[in-house]
């Protein structure tokens, strides 16, 4: 058996700059990697779905110009824009692979599995450390449909080798991954029709972003299908049939299975480490990282962290610092995220309906779209700007953006949450006109109850 002086289990995106980092300080690092390098992200994930909304939203921008009086033809070449998408994702996975190489790090391209305490498996190589870091991951939950299995239905890994674009697509979930990927194809020219389990999309969100998303779906001819759920499924000359539990039968060329994410812990035999997972098999940590077992770490989405990229690599920052000594958690950090549908959704922080369970003395403020200059002028009026703020310190607690690159203007809520700043302080700052930054302090603006400057003194 091989000894290390770390192993990394996944190339997920925490994972690569651990085994970088150590390997470049001169340890010897081993990484099991089961599929391609970069993990979801860079191959099945945001990389390749952004380099396709990128084609998706240019073709819905410019037939939305319409109400700003250009007129266009739209010609989409799929293959063109599907190997576009590809080959972003394979330069960046090249990336990854060069990276570790020349870091140092001994890669290993098997599936790994415990077969002892801190002793990992993968093909033929065994290896021992006395440090364990867990990246693995999850994958799509597949709902139990009666004939669904039998089917060439698309999950987020499959969707990307697409090579031709299907007349009418059925999507099966309304979260992030199907809005986003069902959006994407409709705008590409997809007659889409989504099915939703519940009354409205992102059911996570507050019931306004669920509503306004509803709206601009249908203004991209999306069908939404609520409080349905589907009982069967059918693939006859390559056309799906899906009978809903109402007894309507809907009908597509393509499939995509969107209804949530599940763990990658199955293969990893994490009982012969004594690391323990919940009941959802997501692997079990405390505020720094670690799990039941000695020396084992896990991070990243595995570990039931908000499953974002930001997230697994701000992990990794925080692991490398704790296992370099410092007194570091997990839990002190602003978290943000965006939903990449257009309009967009940017979120930090708390809803008001969570900072009022929480218990805190919390009030918010919310500007619609419609009354910001810049996007009446640019035609996006679709959406509002929401803070929520603590009546007794005045700190900002969150803010949910909904609109037209809302991911982008989100970050100005970030760094002041991560300064722990006031609304008074974004109220007395003067933005530039016409932009969407500028409704930022409108909106705190909203707290005064008149337009006086909140601050004079400064
Ligand atoms: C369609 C889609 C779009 C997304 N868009 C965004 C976005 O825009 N922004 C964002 O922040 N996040 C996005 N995400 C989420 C993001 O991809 C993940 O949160 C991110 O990749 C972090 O994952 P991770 O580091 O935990 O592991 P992953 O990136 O999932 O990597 C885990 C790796 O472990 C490997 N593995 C699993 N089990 C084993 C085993 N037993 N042995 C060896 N290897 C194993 C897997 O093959 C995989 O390569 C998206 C996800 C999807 C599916």
């Amino acid at each position: 058996m091989e000894t290390a002086d770390l192993i990394v289990i996944g190339s997920g995106q925490g994972g690569i700059p651990l085994a970088s980092d150590f390997a470049r300080q001169g340890r010897n690092v081993v990484l099991f990697e089961r599929d391609a390098l970069g993990g979801s992200c860079v191959n099945y994930g945001c990389t390749p779905s952004k380099a396709f909304l990128a084609a998706a939203h240019a073709a819905g921008r410019a037939r939305q110009a319409e109400k700003l009086g250009v007129h266009s033809q739209i010609d989409v070449d799929f293959s063109a824009v599907m190997q576009r998408v590809r080959s972003i994702r394979d330069s960046f996975n090249q990336g990854v692979k060069k990276s570790l190489e020349s870091a140092g790090v001994k890669v290993v391209c098997e599936e790994a599995s415990f077969t002892g305490e801190r002793v990992v498996t993968g093909g033929e190589t065994s290896v021992q450390a006395p440090l364990v870091v867990i990246n693995t991951g999850t994958s799509s939950l597949m709902p139990d449909i009666p004939g669904l299995a039998e089917t060439p239905y698309l999950t987020n890994r499959s969707f990307f080798e697409l090579q031709a674009l299907p007349p009418r697509l059925l999507v099966i979930g309304g979260g992030y991954i199907g809005l986003e990927l069902g959006q994407g194809l409709a705008r590409l020219g997809s007659q889409t029709q989504v099915i939703v389990r519940g009354d409205r999309v992102l059911e996570h969100e507050e019931s306004e972003v669920s509503e306004v998303l509803t709206k601009a779906f249908e203004q991209d001819g999306i069908q939404l299908h609520f409080h349905v759920e589907v009982e069967k499924v059918a693939y006859v000359d390559k056309v799906f049939t899906l009978t809903l539990n109402t007894g309507v039968e809907l009908h597509g060329e393509a499939l995509l299975v969107a209804i949530g994410r599940k763990p990658n812990t199955k293969a990893l035999n994490t009982v012969a480490t004594g690391v323990e997972l919940d009941e959802r098999g997501y692997i079990k940590i405390d505020d720094h990282f670690h799990t039941t077992c000695d020396g084992v770490y896990a991070i990243g989405d595995v570990a039931k962290q908000p499953a974002f990229t930001h997230v697994s690599w701000e992990d990794y920052r925080r692991l490398k610092a704790i296992l370099g000594g410092a007194e570091r958690t997990r839990n002190d950090r602003v978290l943000g995220y965006a939903v990449y549908t257009e309009p967009q959704v940017g979120r930090v922080g708390m809803t008001l309906e969570q900072a009022q369970k929480k218990g805190i003395n919390a009030r918010c403020v919310t500007l619609p779209m419609s009354q910001i200059a810049r996007a009446i002028e640019w035609g996006h009026e679709l959406g509002f700007y929401r803070m929520v703020v603590d009546n007794d310190t005045d700190k900002i607690l969150g803010a949910t953006l909904v609109g037209y690159e809302a991911a982008e203007i989100v970050h100005v809520f970030l760094s002041l949450m991560e300064a722990e700043a006031t609304w008074q302080l974004l109220e007395c700052s003067v933005h530039i006109h016409p932009t969407y930054g500028e409704a930022l302090p409108s909106l705190a603006r909203l707290l005064v109850g008149d337009n006086m400057p909140s601050c004079p003194n400064r």
